[in-house]
């Protein structure tokens, strides 16, 4: 990686009157801004924008490109992430002009073709998930969450049964199921997982009553395991009266083996961007359809895409909807993207994604295990959780210290801190499209990193232009502007910061 190459920040190579181009002299009859507009609306300088040659502002924005980590330059284990390998070629397909340039306010008449994918996007989630009806809507798997609870929500008040106020969550859950169940304004109670990573059956059966709407359950779990139990599970909810919600995040370990509907969810949301390889790096753009059973059709949010003869149209007509959760039809480019790769694959062909997937993860899980600790015994589905626990008692070194020092090899770091039943967890999950060498590779630098001098671990990364972020401060109160310290100052002002301007140097 060229991380270390140190980037003259654009601002600094500001020199007053230099351009990336230079219009003709105007040839039509003009005036100045001041006749034109009001005084009040006229700014007494120009804008503080840096001056640069076209050739300045190309290696710029490729410079700060290159500090990136992305799936298509590194190898980036991201547990519960999927970050698995994007065709390029759904990239051009998302990209053809019919779909690109649609207008989501267009006639249906118009758009048959778009909502001819989408349609048959609708059927092959439905068969995928066992679940017979859809909302294509949510932008993402927290969306599809939040929105399945407001359709449990609508459910239970239809029918009367408004003391049902509790959704049960167990404790190596997502935050993002207790977020969306606190959201969509229901009770949240957690529900203990056993030794063995598991579902704990007496916390859920003391937990379980009247009261219980929903119950959340990822399966395959954020441990990657497998809830064996599952149809016990799902008949001990329903016997109360609840509604199971499967959290869908990890279909990649599960495609064309097993279904949702057929162990006894009601509901379940889609992570498109992660199973159906939505390039989502950074956190979006996302798609998290959700499927439901027959009877929690009618509170989807609408619309819904229908066909009627040969003809395909959006249908409104759906008087107990929730309404809707999403401008428009949802996030169409990563459907289309992950339409392609139910077409490309088929059935066969996404039963083998999955049994790759788990076969690359234990691989990974046997190699990891000669130097890390993985508490839960395997085999694993498609993603494992090691400790670094050890480490902290022998050399000091956290799990955070771990992933930092990957980034100098040039691997993004796993998920690091959660689930939360794990202390010190490093959780990994390399997907199918990994190369034996690859995972071997990556498996060796983690046990060179577990002999190396702790201090060398401790101040990782050393390799990048920022080392430690204040993580909390950069997500709530990021500083997104910069300015420069020698910035050269043109006659007009062209560069200076202003008092409003947030001053960071790096
Ligand atoms: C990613 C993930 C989610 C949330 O999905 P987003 O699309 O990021 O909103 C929920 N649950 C699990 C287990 C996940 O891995």
């Amino acid at each position: 990686m060229n991380n270390t190459q140190s980037t003259e920040l654009i601002f600094e190579m500001s020199r007053h009157g230099r351009r990336c181009h230079r219009l003709p002299a105007c040839d039509v009859p003009s005036k100045p801004a001041s006749e034109l507009l009001p005084k009040k609306y006229l700014a007494d300088r120009p804008p503080p924008l840096p001056e640069v040659g076209e050739i300045d502002l190309i290696r710029h924005y490729m410079n700060l490109s290159a500090r990136n980590m992305s799936i298509d330059t590194n190898f980036y284990p991201l547990g519960s992430c999927t970050m698995k390998y994007n065709p390029k070629r759904h990239e051009r397909i998302a990209g053809f002009p019919g779909f690109a340039n649609l207008h989501p306010l267009q006639d249906d008449d118009t758009t048959q073709g778009m909502l001819e994918l989408l349609y048959g996007m609708q059927e092959y989630l439905k068969e995928i998930s066992g679940l017979p009806a859809i909302s294509l809507q949510p932008a993402a798997g927290a969306q599809g969450e939040l929105t399945a609870l407001f359709v449990a929500h609508a459910y239970f008040k239809d029918k009367g049964q408004h003391h049902r106020t509790k959704v049960l969550v167990p404790d190596s859950a997502h935050g993002t199921n207790p977020a969306s169940a606190a959201l969509a304004g229901f009770e949240t109670v957690t529900v203990k997982s056993g030794a063995d990573g598991l579902v704990n059956l007496d916390d859920l059966t003391a937990k379980l009553g009247d009261d219980t709407a929903v119950f959340m359950i990822t399966n395959p779990n954020t441990l990657g395991l497998f809830e064996t139990q599952i149809k016990t599970i799902t008949e001990l909810v329903h016997a109360k009266g609840g509604l199971i919600y499967l959290d869908g995040a990890n279909m990649n370990a599960i495609l064309g083996i097993t279904r949702p509907g057929d162990f006894g969810a009601d509901m379940q949301h889609y992570n498109v961007h992660k199973t159906f390889t939505g390039p989502h790096g950074g956190g979006g753009p996302g798609s998290g359809p959700i499927t439901v059973r027959d009877f929690l059709a009618p509170y989807l949010p609408a619309p819904i895409v229908r066909k009627d003869g040969e003809r395909f149209y959006l249908d409104y007509q759906m008087p107990k909807s929730i309404g809707r959760v999403r401008s428009f039809f949802g996030t169409i480019g990563i459907l289309f993207r992950g339409y392609c790769y139910i077409r490309t694959l088929g059935p066969d062909g996404l039963k083998d994604v999955s049994e790759q997937a788990v076969l690359n993860a234990n691989y990974l899980r046997a190699r990891v295990s000669e130097g890390f600790e993985v508490p839960h015994p395997g085999p694993c589905m498609h993603e494992f959780v090691a400790t670094a626990r050890a480490l902290v008692r022998e050399k000091k070194i956290r799990a955070m210290d771990v992933a930092k020092r990957l980034l100098d090899y040039g691997y993004h770091a796993p998920t690091v801190y959660f689930p939360l039943v794990v202390p010190e967890a490093l959780m990994m999950e390399p997907t199918e499209t990994e190369s034996k060498e690859t995972l071997d590779a990556f498996a060796d630098t983690l046990l060179k990193i577990k002999g190396e001098d702790p201090e060398t671990v401790r101040t990782a990364p050393h390799t990048h232009v920022i080392s430690r972020a204040d993580e909390v401060k950069a997500a709530k109160e990021p500083v997104l502007r910069w300015t420069a310290k020698h910035a050269q100052t043109g006659p007009a002002g062209a560069v200076t910061a202003g008092p409003e301007v947030v001053t960071r140097e790096w």
